[in-house]
């Protein structure tokens, strides 16, 4: 049985996964409240259980690393619960332990985020990565992996641009399908306070529109909650978990089979 979990591996063990040429997939998320009826943990969870599986099923070819917990929440900070770190720590942390795997021989790297607000820092993290080591680093929102896009909007119940936002039918639906001892459906409340306009709208899967902003959270939501969480279940859950880790594995594919070129200096 090939380990692919790279904290029950040895050191003489990480080498050999370098020496292969697997690609390290390193999750990051954030802790922070998703409404009434979902845990703090919720972006963690899903980000890393959607990541172990997609590495599990490559596992011959990637090594999923510890998952980094903390991400950038400071607009959640009105409500109970989220864990912020800042923006410059963010990248600084990141970047550490992309580095840390390209020290030790790993060439290709895959952030794999779970947090929307940690979206322009992992893509500084992977561009610095890449600029800074002999490795090539990009960076994912799970969410935005192929196939998954079409999986969710097959399957939507609630209002495009917005319902499938944070805390919404998405998310709500794929911690029903991990963990539903611990959602609270009777609590769950839609709510589109962020009020959607002409070019503004948040939806993990119609994306952003192109005015890009963040008020804060306790100016958005009564509840926490931004979409649509009583369109839910379990079942949406189960095929957006699929959806998604096999969306994973084909970018680690496409990471794998790219060839890494050396720089040419052209002065
Ligand atoms: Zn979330």
């Amino acid at each position: 049985m090939t380990k692919y979990r790279y904290g029950e591996m040895t050191w003489p063990e990480v080498k050999v996964a370098a020496d292969e040429g697997r690609l390290a997939v390193v999750p990051i998320a954030t802790i922070e409240d998703h409404g009434r009826h979902l845990p703090v943990d919720t972006d963690l969870l899903l980000c890393t259980a959607v990541t172990e599986e997609a590495v599990s099923r490559a596992r011959d070819r990637a090594v999923v690393i510890p998952a980094i917990n903390h991400g950038y929440s400071p607009h959640h900070l009105d409500f109970p619960g989220a864990l912020t770190i800042g923006a410059q720590t963010l990248i600084a942390y990141g970047l550490d332990v992309c580095k840390s795997l390209a020290h030790h021989g790993f060439r290709r790297i895959l952030i794999v985020n779970g947090h929307g607000s940690n979206t322009p820092f992992v893509d500084i993290i992977a561009r610095l990565t890449t600029v800074e080591t002999q490795s090539l680093c990009a960076a994912v929102n799970y969410w935005a992996a192929p196939g998954v896009r079409e999986v969710a909007n097959g399957l939507r119940g609630s209002q495009p641009r917005g319902g499938m936002n944070h805390a919404g039918e998405f998310e709500t639906s794929l911690y029903l399908a991990l963990r539903p001892q611990c959602v609270d459906m009777s609590l769950a409340v839609p709510e589109y306070g962020h009020r959607p306009s002409k070019n503004y709208w948040t939806d993990l899967i119609d994306g952003d529109g192109p005015l890009v902003m963040m008020e804060p959270w306790s100016v958005l939501s009564e509840s926490g909650v931004m979409g649509d969480p009583t369109t839910a279940s379990a079942e949406k859950g189960r095929a957006l978990f699929d959806a998604a880790a096999n969306g994973l594995v084909e970018l680690i594919d496409e990471m794998r089979a790219r060839a890494i070129e050396p720089r040419r200096d052209h002065h």
